[in-house]
């Protein structure tokens, strides 16, 4: 739609966790309804060179792209947001850009010159973040700059934003600063000073913000937002208000607004209409209007933490909403879960989800799941790991393969019914080895995925290194372990469901990572349903 691709950069003060993702996201979406062709980008300040080899505890769930990429949980909302792929390119870290700086030095790129953070680093950030633009596939490129100014590891990406804005000019790029208004309940006031000083700090790198999104609990007046417009050289319509909100499915709404679209493309200098946000709108009126409820145990053992299964908490609002029914969470932690109470913990559920992992810990308590709602035809979905343990399961009780159970957890196991990829046994390097990304998968007529995504061929998103072993894969079948989908270059077993059950299905995929708003994932979808019935069956 426009000639040259424009950039806006977002940037956090104050604190972290103020939503600059969701914010990033909704001004996406509100950009790309009007049919700007729009992508978000997030530059991540640590080290790690991607977040794969980072525990969820620390980072929250890992994310994956089709080409591969272990990304920024940050990625998942915007392609849910706007329900168009990102890649490699969306998602760079401090340890990746230097990581390419080093590597050219190797070879001897920079002819023998002294290599340093201005301007080597800071052309290499430069450059990914051009990648995008550069690629002719967007008008916008909104890109996400993580932390807070201020903070030691923020300072070459806050001084590549000034380099670009200088080099574009500012019809081209704008900084959106997204800050905290706290309130002093003690006072009964909203405090502007916190925000002052983060535009302050933000001006000491030579970087003037544009757009203020201040994140508050109360409305802001019409005083403050002057006030705050005054002390920070901004106009007083460029102050925005983010007010909590009770999903963030409203956040685009509330940001139309407070005009932020508007007020973006008036500094991008590019025409504004109204956004078409039909689709979006009938998605919420679905989500607040639920006329069943259902209850779906989530399995895990990071269950504690919201961030750590986000695709999948996710991926049940849309499915939920596409149901028309609201879906209840009850999350549980495998590690404390056992035979003495699992009646108690599942038996009221309608549906249960055995959560993907790594590692050992808690495995015998989601062993322990997938043997009660097989026995109890509760409605299960066993995803990657939780795929795995479905097959450790029925090896265990039905085939009677005493300790079968997988190489990851007991490499000396007598019955290796998962058991580690041939492609992975040489890999010593963790962070971007594992089996990743997408890979097609055949599904077998007359299965409930061939029903659930109405299709005999799909494309899932993959990250694990151990797999279904084919061995065991006649005495599965005839045992009444189906295996439902395979992939149709390897052969290796991406589906198991059991053909004597309400709905039982295990899956070596992660199928949340391609739910998005406007395209609910028939999987999940389907589960739901499952659900459904089984209340109204009870
Ligand atoms: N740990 C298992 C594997 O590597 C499962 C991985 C996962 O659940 N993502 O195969």
């Amino acid at each position: 739609m426009t000639t040259t691709t424009k950039y806006v950069f977002v940037t956090g003060g104050v604190t972290s966790s103020l939503g600059k993702g969701i914010i990033a996201a909704s001004l996406a979406k509100l950009l790309q309804a009007q049919g700007y062709r729009t992508t978000i980008q997030k530059l991540d300040p640590y080290i790690n060179v991607d977040p794969g080899t980072l525990n969820p505890y620390e980072h929250g769930e890992c994310y994956v792209t089709d080409d591969g990429a272990e990304t920024d949980l940050d990625l998942g909302h915007y392609e849910r947001f706007l329900n168009v792929p990102t890649s490699q390119a969306n998602n760079v870290t401090t340890g990746r850009i230097y990581q390419s700086v080093i590597e050219k030095e190797r070879r001897g790129e920079f002819l023998g010159k002294t290599v340093q953070v201005i301007p080597h680093i800071t052309d290499e950030i430069k450059h990914r973040i051009q990648i995008l633009g550069k690629s002719g596939d967007y008008d916008i490129v909104i890109t996400e700059i993580g932390g807070t100014v201020g903070d030691i590891e923020s300072l070459p990406y806050v001084e590549a934003v000034r380099q670009l804005q200088w080099e574009l000019g500012d019809d081209n790029a704008i900084v959106i600063h997204l800050t905290l208004i706290p309130y002093l309940s003690a006072a009964g006031e909203l405090k502007t000073k916190p925000t002052q000083h983060s535009v302050k700090t933000l001006m000491e790198s030579g970087v003037q913000a544009d757009i203020l999104v201040c994140r508050t609990e109360h409305e802001l007046g019409v005083p403050l937002r002057k006030k705050i417009a005054r002390f920070c050289n901004v106009k007083p319509n460029a102050v925005i208000q983010s007010i909590d909100a009770s999903t963030i499915y409203d956040v685009p709404n509330l940001m139309l607004k407070e005009g932020l679209d508007k007020v973006v493309l008036d500094h991008l200098k590019l025409p504004n209409t109204n956004p078409d946000l039909t689709k979006w709108n009938e998605f919420l009126a679905k989500h607040k209007n639920p006329k069943n409820e259902v209850h779906i145990g989530l399995i895990g053992k990071y269950v504690e933490l919201q961030d750590s299964y986000k695709s999948i908490l996710e991926a049940f609002i849309h499915a939920g909403a596409e149901n028309e029914v609201k879906v209840i969470i009850e999350s549980i932690h495998s590690e404390y879960l056992n035979e003495d109470n699992i009646e108690i913990k599942l038996s009221h559920l309608d549906g249960v989800l055995v959560a993907p992992g790594f590692g050992e810990r808690g495995i015998e308590g989601k062993i322990d799941a997938v043997k009660y709602v097989r026995e109890h035809n509760i409605p299960f979905l066993g995803i990657c790991l939780g795929m795995q343990m479905a097959v450790i399961e029925y090896a265990r009780n039905v085939l009677g393969l005493d300790n079968a159970n997988s190489t990851e957890m007991n490499p000396e196991t007598a019955h290796p019914v998962i058991n580690i990829m041939e492609d992975q046994k040489t890999i010593i390097n963790k962070g971007g080895t594992m089996r990743l990304g997408s890979w097609g998968c055949d599904l077998v007529g007359d299965s409930i995925v061939s029903k659930v995504y109405s299709a005999n061929r799909i494309d899932e998103r993959h990250r694990h290194r151990f797999e279904y072993n084919n061995v065991y894969k006649e005495r599965f079948e005839a045992a009444g372990l189906k295996t439902t989908g395979i992939n149709p270059k390897t052969g290796l077993v991406e589906i198991v469901e059991i053909e004597d059950h309400p709905w039982f299905v295990g899956v070596q995929y992660h199928p949340e990572y391609k739910s998005t708003v406007s395209n609910p994932h028939p999987l999940f979808v389907g589960f739901v349903k499952a659900a459904l019935k089984h209340l109204k069956s009870k």
